[in-house]
């Protein structure tokens, strides 16, 4: 078995570890493999070891790779940051949208999203913490956007997506995570019909799942460590 076989199995062995510890399905829980800075190569062997869902946060890079992958059986999600001139690629290439954490951007994947295809299938993105790496919608004004973006014709609103810094130890990490459970099941109590709960990396996944997430976003645990370049 290659090396990406061999690190998916072992990360869906810890999701169901800790679903079990959790109390909750496996299957209640989506694994993203984020493949950002990694070649088409290394996508073509997570999906003969059976992953389908890819994550990047690059769009050009995104849009190249699968240009030189052409495989439909493919999803792709956009969980980086998406400025105005990128709106286009993104609505032509991903399935999924992970980070609109402001209206204009939203309305202008909904513009732009091709007729042929279904809609875009959309998290808001919430900043829980505060903290420092700072996209996200603040939590104040969740339920507006949420609602705003959920009227959007040719965008599905599915839920919410987090990015929370580190924290010190499991417990910490948890009580962040359940921040934004908290937030999701208030959007769900006020009407918005969501079912993604898109957190959790390599390093917190645990947490994540303990605090209800459906959706973990995992990169280094299956491809390796990233070069740090520049870009
Ligand atoms: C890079 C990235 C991940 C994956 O991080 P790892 O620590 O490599 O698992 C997940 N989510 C987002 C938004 C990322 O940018």
């Amino acid at each position: 078995m290659n090396v990406i076989a061999a690190q998916l199995q072992a990360v869906r062995a810890r999701i169901d570890a800790a679903c079990l510890s959790a109390g909750r399905e496996p299957s209640g829980v989506t694994l993203l493999a984020v493949s950002k800075t990694f070649g088409p190569e290394a996508v073509r062997a997570a999906r003969a070891a059976g992953q389908a869902a890819f994550g990047e946060n690059y769009i050009q890079e995104a849009v190249d790779k699968m240009a030189a992958l052409q495989d439909p059986s493919l999803q792709w999600h956009c969980i980086g940051p998406v400025q105005s001139n990128k709106t286009r690629l993104v609505a032509e290439h991903f399935q999924w949208v992970q980070t609109v954490d402001r209206l204009k951007i939203a309305q202008r994947l909904s513009e732009q999203r091709p007729a042929h295809l279904p809609p875009l299938q959309v998290c808001v993105q919430v900043n829980v913490d505060g903290g420092s790496t700072k996209s996200g919608v603040a939590p104040e004004a969740l339920l507006a956007l949420a609602q705003a973006v959920a009227a959007l014709p040719r965008l599905q609103l599915r839920g919410l997506m987090c990015i929370p810094d580190p924290q010190p130890d499991f417990e910490a990490m948890k009580s962040v995570f359940l921040r934004a459970r908290a937030l999701h099941d208030g959007l769900r109590a006020a009407g918005l019909p969501l079912d993604t709960l898109s957190m959790g990396m390599s390093a917190d996944l645990e947490a994540a799942i303990h605090a209800g997430s459906t959706l973990v976003r995992v990169g280094s645990a299956i491809f390796g460590s990233r070069d740090p370049r520049p870009r």
